[in-house]
């Protein structure tokens, strides 16, 4: 069997984790503070601050630029469900708009007409490790005065070109950038966050947050000569990371060179030998963008039926995901008129499928799996093509057509 995907974990992890396990000390110390500096100095990030997941980093960077209840903020269905979750945790209305023509991103050019009074920031989302076109979202969001997080759950290792130089995704090109070390991300602790930033206030708010509001750090306090009395200034969480991740996480980053150059081998393999297939669009890296292929995903002809593609693959041992999920499509998001049009979202959502893609995959594996997509691809039923649809316009009301923007099926 052939799975989607695979973490890299090894004895070097088993290790870390025993050793921080025996060292008796198990969250929130000094694996924590050293993963924290050696994760903002790969990105190249002022302040990297850990915490227990990305939902949670998503959270908290919403809360520093205080969004609420009323509050808009802009960002796509297309994403895995967190990203819109984490606005609604903040009594804030998700304002959906639709990806890009080529690619899975935002289309940078519908954020405009989605702005309002209530508007206050924007949620982008690199989706699948492939970076959002973060120079045209800047110049929107600068020109609206409107701070932006990026979602970067994913998108480790990914590196984007900014004024001619390359750039890793952490760094912040917008205010805040949220990552996930989920084991489905290209490195894990099993669940784990990070939040890098320029702005030292908002450091220090992740860091008092995470940790119940409390004013003073457990390693200041166990450092320290004298008696100290911690204060409690603002009610927080408990977003903590654990030692034990931190240990393992410093060891998945000396990895993850290796990891994403193994990556862009298997990536640029799917991409020369899926360019020609009839019925089928490998994903598009755009010349200013280097993604770390968190995850491989192809577009099929609209005509053809990606469940039974999927299936026949399963039957021949091959694990494949449907495209990204749309939030707004989920019975959670039901209630939620939808102001724009998400036709491509849900599109991608239902026409095309994420192929295997892992460090350990072996070429042998690979050729397998291009091989039967190919069967697959012949073999599928195909629909006749859907008649034209109208137009679809922001004029509409929604209420007048609760399904508008609804895929036809
Ligand atoms: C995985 C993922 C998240 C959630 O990350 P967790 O660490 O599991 O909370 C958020 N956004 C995107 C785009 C993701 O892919």
């Amino acid at each position: 069997m052939i799975p989607i995907a695979k973490p890299l974990l090894g004895p070097e992890e088993a290790e870390a984790a025993s050793r921080v396990v025996l060292s008796g000390w198990l969250t929130q110390g000094p694996q924590v503070e050293a993963f924290e500096e050696e994760f903002a100095a790969l990105v190249g990030a002022d302040f990297a601050c850990a915490v227990a997941n990305c939902t949670v980093a998503l959270h908290l960077a919403l809360l520093a630029l205080d969004v609420g209840p009323g509050d808009e903020v802009i960002t796509v269905s297309h994403s895995f469900i967190a990203t819109a979750n984490a606005v609604l945790q903040c009594g804030a209305t998700p304002v959906f708009v639709d990806i890009e023509q080529d690619g899975f991103n935002i289309d940078p050019a519908l954020i405009g007409k989605a702005i309002t009074a209530r508007t206050k920031a924007i949620l982008c989302v690199h989706q699948m490790g492939m970076p959002c076109d973060m120079a045209a979202i800047m110049r929107v969001a600068r020109r609206r005065g409107l701070p932006v997080i990026e979602d970067a759950a994913c998108a480790i290792g990914s590196e984007i070109r900014v004024d001619g130089s390359w750039t890793p995704i952490g760094r912040p090109l917008g205010d805040i950038v949220c990552f996930s070390f989920h084991p489905r991300k290209v490195v894990t602790v099993g669940d784990g966050g990070m939040l890098t930033t320029r702005r030292g206030e908002w450091d220090a708010k992740f860091r008092l947050w995470r940790q119940h509001g409390m004013s003073i750090s457990d390693r200041a306090r166990h450092g320290s000569a004298q008696v100290v009395v911690e204060t409690y200034p603002v009610p927080g969480f408990n977003y903590r990371m654990t030692d034990v991740q931190a240990a393992i996480g410093r060891e998945q980053l000396k990895r993850l060179p290796g990891i994403i150059g193994k990556r862009r081998r298997r990536a640029e393999l799917y991409q020369a030998a899926l360019s020609r297939i009839e019925g089928l669009k490998p994903p598009v890296e755009p010349e200013w963008a280097l993604s770390n292929w968190q995850s491989y995903c192809v577009s099929l002809a609209p005509e053809i039926d990606q469940r039974a593609v999927m299936q026949h693959m399963l039957d021949k041992g091959i694990a494949t995901r449907r495209g990204i999920m749309c939030a707004h499509m989920e019975p959670a998001y039901a209630a939620q008129p939808q102001r724009h049009s998400l036709r491509r979202s849900e599109m991608a959502r239902d026409h095309s499928i994420i192929l295997p893609l892992y460090p350990q995959l072996t070429e042998a594996d690979q050729l397998r799996v291009i091989e039967t997509l190919c069967e697959a691809l012949a073999a599928a039923p195909r629909s006749r093509p859907a008649p034209a649809r109208q137009p679809l316009g922001e004029r509409r009301p929604p209420s007048a057509d609760p399904d508008w923007a609804r895929a036809p099926n």
